[in-house]
């Protein structure tokens, strides 16, 4: 390539700001990573181990309570609804607007998914909701704490107290948040589930989750569960799965988990920024509910002619996601499910409005200048 052409395409480069990037963050822990799974490697302890000991160790004293380590964020959630019992007959209520897994989980443990609509200012769930379609079959309630916002858990498990739901949060998008009480996910809730896929707050390299749980007895039905329903060697008391997590994946998280609460504070430092510039315009920012610690997942705003702005945005080399497109009580799986177009007014809006910008830790102060601008120039 020509000089000049290598020229222009590094600088179009340093104004191009992807949605994720994950490399530079490697990079800049990779002999520590890299002495942390070598070690594994050498002390084949593939399966358990001192690395998944040393890390549900870390893990559980973040929350005062213990972290069952898992396979992943979906299988977390279910394993939670195993360990509880939760099957054949029984309902368990959650939201429409959140990934799949969320809801898929309830279907694969035998139960039947019962969608309520979320709040319009936070698209979380909310007590009320749920207080309006519950009857005798509800053994449970999933919140999803979505984009990094807890629920107000509170209210929620007072409501579930009474009418004798447990709760299972969905914490996969909101490690290191508290709610408005400053109540930590798995305080009020039987279990709250932690995903660290790659790109989530805290990322491992590969899938990977965890189960958060204070009760002990239930911590070791989960670590049954997470092994076939073994209570002791080859006597399955009850049918779990394999949900165990590699040794080197808790290597890599075990050295991560130290830096969490710096990359979360750039997190809610570029949510701030972006915040700031969005006052007063066409782009509705996201709301935080007073007193709560948000750990912005996303950054996800709320735009009038949303799919034009994100091939506005692709045109300035900057990447975008819609979380979520289509809510679930619309997905084809779910059909029989009974629900039609027009039964989550709420929901359905936020899929046709809402935008996700680039909001990952490692991103500069320019690139993030470059989001706004670009974002409000469409609209001028
Ligand atoms: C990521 C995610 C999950 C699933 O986690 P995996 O680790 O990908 O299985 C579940 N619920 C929500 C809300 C998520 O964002």
């Amino acid at each position: 390539m020509p000089d000049n052409l290598v020229a222009k395409s590094m600088a179009a480069n340093t104004t191009s700001v992807p949605m994720f990037e994950i490399l530079t963050q490697y990079q800049s822990l990779r002999s520590e990573i890299e002495t942390a799974v070598r070690r594994v490697l050498d002390s084949t302890e593939y399966i358990g181990g001192a690395a998944l000991r040393g890390f549900e160790s870390n893990l559980g004293q973040r929350f005062n309570a213990r972290a069952v380590a898992v396979s992943s964020g979906t299988d977390a959630i279910l394993a939670s609804l195993m360990a509880l019992g939760i099957g054949r007959g029984d309902k368990v209520i959650t939201t429409p607007f959140t990934f799949f897994a969320t809801a898929g989980c309830i279907t694969r443990a035998g139960a039947k998914p019962v969608f309520v609509d979320i709040d319009p200012a936070t698209f979380l769930m909310r007590a009320d909701a749920i207080a309006a379609v519950v009857d005798a079959q509800c053994k449970a309630v999933i919140p999803v704490h979505l984009f990094g916002q807890m629920c107000e858990m509170t209210p929620l498990a007072e409501l579930c107290g009474k009418h004798n739901l447990k709760i299972v949060e969905d914490a996969a998008q909101c490690i290191g948040a508290t709610d408005s009480r400053g109540k930590v996910p798995g305080e009020l809730g039987s279990t709250a589930c932690l995903s660290f896929y790659p790109t989530k707050n805290l990322g491992a390299a590969g899938d990977a989750g965890a189960v958060i749980v204070r009760d002990t007895a239930l911590a070791g039905r989960l670590e049954q569960t997470r092994q076939h329903g073994e209570t002791s060697r080859y006597h399955h008391a009850f049918v779990g799965g394999n949900f165990r997590l590699d040794g080197i994946q808790c290597a890599v998280l075990n050295v991560k988990l130290k830096y969490l609460d710096t990359w979360n504070s750039r997190r809610r430092q570029i949510a701030d920024y972006y915040s700031r510039r969005f006052k007063n315009t066409d782009v509705i920012a996201p709301v935080e509910i007073p007193g709560t610690h948000h750990v912005y997942h996303q950054y996800v705003v709320r735009i009038p002619r949303r799919d034009s702005a994100k091939e506005h945005l692709q045109k300035h080399g900057i990447g975008s996601a819609i979380y979520y497109p289509r809510p679930l009580h619309l997905q084809e799986c779910f059909q029989d499910l009974g629900y039609r177009e027009g039964a989550f007014p709420v929901s359905e809006q936020a899929c046709r409005e809402v935008l996700a910008l680039p909001v990952f830790p490692e991103l500069t102060d320019a690139q993030i200048q470059h989001v706004a601008d670009t974002l409000l120039a469409f609209y001028k």
